[in-house]
């Protein structure tokens, strides 16, 4: 969205101001290199007819030859990729195997005698429309994956296939180099991840896009949904990138060129400050322990959490070992990857959380969609309904439970029926695994999410029956306030501050403490750092996060006095209709 328009500092165009959805936190000042043209146009002619064949077979081998081309990208992947990328790129391979997309294609150019990139384009361009009418937002995104798929074969087939990097020399000056683009695919993510490149600004996608999580785990500024951005910026352009907050700001004046290397200076400082940071305990003024963990989503990533002072794993979502596979991981296969982590832990606590599939998570073989998938068969109630999905699982955690301490989390639970029905899960792994590993021990807690309202209001008997609970505040925000978490048009209502939230996560809290079961918290409110004084406040004493929050909560932990805050909140909770911000120093909505 362009905001504003103004005299700039560094050439005669006037300054533009952007806003689009800052993914990555950072500020950078630097120059523009755009991207070439990202764009289904192609040319458009009719093949006579004796060559529809050929036509066809010269669209298969460009496929052919995309498809080798981004193996062999996967095959030489560096050792220190972003973890998450092969996947993506093995994703985008599944994609160029599509019968929809090859024999569609294909018959526009035998029934129609379309030229191989008309065809192409038609046939993307429909099944782009497809994924982005749909009202998911993760599945929308996938749109955009279809496009970059179909751009690396019309690259091929137009013979610019690594025209991609093209201008990116132009800048002889040792600025930082700023990427503009309409869309990045994953494979060139891989090409622009060097080091050459200080931020990333895309027209397109948002915060699960693939640029957002290679991003993020390059540790790179990035702005996504940018609009219109790469139409109105020149290749050398200066740009200013607030990762924050989303701002950004082509050829800024003088005043915004200085606030904002003031601000970037701060940033560094205070991230060199924090990472002192990372052996320091995380004890309140009044000399409360906090425990501060980690969210992973693949095994790989406990090195990074442990490295960034998580005291243990408060959150493994394994859905992760399961989507965009052809089947079902084998029970080895967890084991592996579950024992890994636990390895790694080196006897700090590993969270587990059971699958949790179902509404904005799917697996591949499932075909049907629900009527409202987050009110439907999702988490528990799947694993419930498939005995020996879940066996199969369970078994796995218990076995490397020999190797650590492992804590089973079971997600979004409304009852106590589910509760019962889990333990008699676990006991009939336990009797399976006694069979088919004598040898092993298993040793571990089982504990549940509260992500819906029906547990947070009556948590009592959870507590009594749990070995511990984790609040999942992205659902129970969802469901307190009837508010899709993944639908950007009703985003402004997602507020985790709203009082009938914060008045079920002190309940919970509070409960817990009663019955002297621990009580932590693993949605993203436990990483914003704005908001830990308001959860200590609260009396929550365990926060887990993606492990870059950590050193930015720890530092507001070491930095407050829970008593005070406790005492604060205490007055105002149950009265107010909002929190007093200035009672704690914090930023509400
Ligand atoms: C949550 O709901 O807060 C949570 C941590 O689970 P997920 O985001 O994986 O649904
Ligand atoms: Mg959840």
């Amino acid at each position: 969205m362009v905001l504003s328009s103004t005299n700039s500092a560094s050439s005669n165009s006037p300054m533009l101001s952007m806003s689009g959805q800052g993914v990555v936190k950072g500020i950078t000042i630097g120059k523009a290199v755009v991207m070439g043209a990202s764009t289904l146009e192609v040319p458009h002619y009719y093949v006579p007819i004796k060559d529809v064949n050929n036509e066809c077979d010269r669209l298969l081998t460009a496929i052919e030859k995309a498809s080798s081309e981004l193996l062999s990208i996967i095959d030489m992947l560096p050792g220190d990729s972003p973890l998450e990328l092969a996947p993506v790129l093995d994703v985008h391979r599944l994609l160029l195997q599509d019968p929809l997309l090859i024999d569609g294609s294909c018959e526009l150019i035998r029934h129609h005698r379309y030229n191989a990139e008309w065809a192409l384009a038609t046939q993307g361009q429909a099944l782009i429309e497809q994924f982005t009418s749909l009202s998911d937002e993760y599945m929308r995104e996938r749109g955009g994956d279809i496009r970059q798929v179909i751009e690396r074969v019309l690259a091929v087939l137009s013979g610019t296939a690594d025209d991609l990097l093209a201008n990116f020399s132009t800048h002889p000056d040792d600025q930082p180099r700023i990427v503009v683009a309409r869309d990045i695919a994953p494979a060139d993510m891989l090409r622009l991840r060097d080091g050459r490149f200080s931020a990333f600004l895309t027209d397109l996608g948002g915060p699960t896009s693939h640029t957002a999580i290679v991003a993020r785990s390059m540790n790179v500024p990035a702005v996504v949904g940018l609009g219109s951005l790469r139409n109105l910026v020149r290749d050398g352009d200066t740009l200013v990138v607030d990762g924050e907050t989303g701002a950004v700001f082509v050829n800024p004046t003088i005043q915004i060129l200085q606030q904002y290397e003031l601000l970037q200076k701060q940033y560094l400082q205070e991230r060199e400050t924090l990472a002192l940071l990372v052996g320091a305990k995380a004890e309140t003024l009044d000399g409360i322990n906090v425990q501060l963990e980690a969210n992973i989503e693949l095994p790989e990533e406990a090195d990074k959490a442990l490295s960034s002072g998580a005291q243990g794993i408060g959150l493994f979502r394994t859905e992760f070992l399961f989507m965009g596979k052809k089947s079902l991981p084998s029970e080895e296969e967890q084991y592996l990857a579950y024992s890994s982590v636990v390895r790694t832990m080196a006897g700090k606590p590993v969270t587990i959380r059971t699958l949790d599939i179902g509404s904005d998570k799917t697996l591949d073989n499932e075909s049907t969609v629900a009527t409202n998938p987050a009110l439907g068969l999702r988490a528990v109630r799947y694993c419930l309904d498939q005995p020996e999905l879940f066996l199969t699982q369970l078994k796995a955690i218990l076995r490397a439970s020999a190797f650590g301490h492992i804590k089973v989390l079971i997600p979004m639970i409304t009852s106590m029926q589910e509760v019962h029905a889990v333990f008699e899960a676990v006991s009939h792994a336990r009797e399976a695994l006694l069979i088919s590993h004598p040898e092993i021990k298993p040793d571990f807690s089982v504990g549940a999410m509260v992500e819906t309202p029906a547990m947070a209001i009556a948590v009592e008997p959870f507590a009594k029956a749990l070995d511990f609970l984790s609040i999942g505040t992205n659902d129970l925000i969802q469901y307190t306030l009837a508010v899709d978490r993944t639908d950007p048009e009703v985003s402004s209502l997602y507020d985790p501050t709203h009082p009938s939230v914060l008045r079920l996560i002190s309940n919970v809290i509070n409960v817990g403490d009663r019955f002297g079961i621990p009580v932590s918290m693993c949605g993203e409110m436990a990483g914003e750092a704005q908001l830990t004084r308001l959860l200590l406040g609260l009396g929550l004493k365990s926060f887990s996060m993606h492990y870059q929050q950590i050193l930015d909560v720890k530092k507001q932990v070491i930095n407050s006095h829970s008593t005070e805050l406790r005492y604060a909140l205490a007055s105002t909770l149950n009265h107010a209709s909002r929190v007093d911000a200035s009672v704690l120093n914090i930023h509400t909505k």
